[in-house]
């Protein structure tokens, strides 16, 4: 029994995934060592990311039929290249807030966001509140809380060289989470695989912010280019530096084991995402 964050009634509650699971069976389908490594211990195999009690029954069936419309719609086929435009109904704009509620939620609870300042979290209590009611249907709009969704790709030979080491690597492949504030703005940022999901929390202005935005009723994905601000850039470089800095901290033992399954499935390396953000870095960079 527990407080269901969603309903707020006691009841038996579901072990919930943060990050839904079709992204690590995904990621751990297309990896040429076949399992994930995260970066805080590169040493231990993460399976499928971080799951708690965190739902009753009723709301985690909810959860899962947005995340099979995403996954089915949008996510799959974007990975494999079958598809470049999407259209999408309002399950997009709830799927994607409810990830983003369930990243806030839990950070929130882990740490109190002890980061934030005291305004700014009273900014995160409220998007909280304000998330919850647009998901349980008492909002039919999310208010400020908007949901971001961009399409990422491999950088082309221009915009990689301002980039760290692996740039590449980490826009098809990285999985990460994150609640983020600036002095002036704070959001949710959600980054797995080839798609980056934003969340504001609370925003000073809206320059950046505004052309990757999801309608709460319908329209149509595509990949192109947005607008960001310079702080979610710098998000991305600095989560880039984590995963090459991590890369050190395997071990020797740990190492060779990932060489010999690399080596035994060399052909699947170069057909697989890794191998191609790898070549198509090497490309831009020569
Ligand atoms: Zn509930």
């Amino acid at each position: 029994m527990g407080k269901c964050r969603l309903c707020m009634k006691e009841e038996a509650l579901e072990e919930s995934h943060i990050l839904p699971k079709f992204i690590f069976r995904y990621q751990k389908a297309s990896s040429p060592t076949g399992f994930i490594r995260s970066t805080k211990n590169p040493n231990q195999p993460v399976q499928d990311g971080i799951k708690l009690p965190f739902l009753c029954s009723e709301f985690e069936d909810r959860f899962a039929k947005w995340e099979t419309k995403f996954s089915r719609n949008i996510f799959y086929p974007y990975q494999t290249e079958n598809g470049q435009t999407f259209p999408y109904d309002e399950w997009l704009s709830k799927y994607l807030a409810s990830v983003a509620f369930r990243v806030l939620v839990y950070v929130y609870e882990d740490c109190g966001l002890d980061y934030f300042s005291r305004i700014m979290l009273q900014h995160a209590v409220n998007s909280i509140e304000s998330l919850r009611n647009y998901l349980l249907g008492n909002n039919s709009h999310p208010g400020g809380n908007r949901q971001l969704l961009l399409l990422l790709d491999t950088l082309d030979a221009v915009s990689i060289r301002s980039n760290p080491e692996n740039f590449n690597i980490y826009m098809t492949r990285a999985i990460e989470f994150d609640v983020i504030t600036t002095d002036v703005d704070s959001f949710i940022f959600v980054k797995y695989l080839k798609f980056l999901q934003l969340c504001p929390i609370y925003l000073s202005y809206n320059k950046g912010w505004r052309t990757a935005r999801i309608s709460h009723n319908s329209g149509i994905l595509r990949h192109q280019d947005h607008e960001l601000p310079d702080y979610v850039m710098n998000k991305m470089r600095a989560g880039c530096n984590a995963l090459n800095s991590s890369i050190h901290l395997v071990s020797v033992r740990q190492e060779s084991i990932i060489n010999s399954r690399v080596t035994q499935n060399l052909d699947k390396l170069i057909e697989s995402p890794v191998g191609k953000a790898s070549l198509a870095e090497h490309l831009a960079k020569s």
